[in-house]
């Protein structure tokens, strides 16, 4: 088998990756909904995987893994290889969690990153409100994530939030800095407020930065021990951020219960040895859709599981696409895994457009993992071709 074409279509924002073979099977792949711009970036790689077997993963990634780099100059690369895993499944008729090694469980733990209601405002009760909303969602999630302090708009909202000036419209997360105290008590508080609406059935996880200084980390993950959260997520470094610091990240680890979550932006395995053999962090989050891959997702799990690291990928943004990536990575990963976050159909149209997924995808906070050939997922052409701009009308061709 040889790939014949490499095409992207940017649907509903999502840039989406079809590889096309000589035996008329063919691939997909998606990149985040936030990365519309990344289309000529994925089409750079046509012409370095052109002519190959795709059912050779591992040798055609070898050509390209090299070209790519942290979030988001990773996520052309994870998209093709996640295609050329669809292709392989397809071509030896069997869903793609069997080539990764098999499936250690049936049915896969998912996260609520992604489903959302509007908050009036930035008081403990605002959270608390929004966190019985989230409860009370049909999806009957048994983990929820919110973002806080740097990772939310606490930054420009809360008078004299830290004692940094606030960047406005630079760069995703351009804020850092030490927190007035005032500004770290009223996270507490709005974390104690919406503990005391989850109880102790539904795991709370935060989402805080980047930006965080080494103190404030320290402070808030020996404040909130009480509370038993599930993870603080990127305190130090994080979403877009191009590098790791592993050594500040340990300071910080070492210093509390609280768990140390971080991985959602880090490309390739090789940038994740240190955080696993220094045990820098106690939860990695890579995302299939930055990291290289399904693969490359799945080494790293499993040298995480080794070092006595827990497993939490990240996702919320990949789409449904993404998502069928995701359950087919995550049902082959060992005993340290906890749950995918899960990528919402967004615009929601996309649940037209997609065949294959469960429905409801996600029943009592799981998502059931199918047996269908590939990834088990396909567009719709006729729900698809309306939503193609001109220049992607022969995407389907
Ligand atoms: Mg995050």
């Amino acid at each position: 088998m040889k790939i014949t074409d490499l095409r992207c279509a940017v649907i509903g924002g999502s840039p989406v990756v079809r590889i096309i073979t000589d035996e008329g099977i063919d691939g997909l792949g998606q990149v985040e909904l936030t990365k519309s711009y990344l289309k000529p970036h994925i089409l750079f790689y046509k012409p370095y995987i052109l002519d190959e077997d795709p059912t050779n993963v591992e040798r055609v990634m070898l050509r390209i893994r090299r070209l790519g780099s942290f979030k988001p100059w990773g996520a052309a690369v994870s998209a093709i290889e996640m295609a050329l895993w669809d292709i392989a499944g397809k071509a030896a008729g069997v869903p793609v969690y069997k080539l990764l090694g098999g499936k250690v469980r049936d049915k896969v733990r998912i996260y609520n990153g992604g489903v959302r209601f509007e908050m009036t405002g930035l008081t403990p009760e605002d959270y608390a409100d929004t966190m019985a909303r989230m409860k009370a969602a049909p999806e009957g999630f048994t983990i929820i994530k919110q973002a806080i302090g740097f990772h939310s708009i606490m930054p420009s909202q809360l008078p004299n939030f830290s004692y940094s000036e606030v960047v406005k419209g630079g760069a995703q997360y351009g804020n850092r800095g030490l927190l007035t105290e005032r500004t770290l008590k009223h996270i507490i508080s709005c974390v104690e407020a919406m503990k005391l609406v989850l109880g102790d059935q539904i795991g709370l996880a935060l989402d805080c930065g980047p930006g965080w200084t080494v103190p404030d980390a320290i402070r808030l993950a020996k404040a909130l021990e009480p509370l038993n959260l599930l993870w603080l997520e990127d305190l130090i470094t994080g979403d877009y951020t191009p590098y790791v610091l592993a050594d500040v990240y340990r300071e910080v680890t070492r210093s509390a219960a609280t768990p140390i979550h971080t991985g959602e932006q880090i490309y390739l395995r090789q940038n994740f040895k240190e955080l696993i053999e220094k045990h820098a962090v106690n939860i990695l989050g890579p995302d299939p859709a930055d990291v290289g891959g399904l693969a490359e997702l799945k080494w790293i799990a499993e040298y995480a599981d080794l070092h006595g690291l827990l497993f939490a990928p990240h996702g919320v943004f990949d789409g449904l696409i993404g998502l069928a990536a995701l359950v087919q990575v995550c049902a082959t990963l060992p005993y340290n895994y906890i749950a995918f976050e899960y990528p919402i159909a967004k615009p929601e149209w996309w649940t037209d457009l997609v065949a294959g997924l469960p429905d409801p995808i996600v029943k009592d906070g799981f998502i059931e993992v199918w047996d269908r050939p590939g990834l088990g997922v396909e567009l719709n052409v006729d729900a698809t071709m309306p939503y193609l701009s001109e220049e992607d009308k022969g995407f389907f061709e």
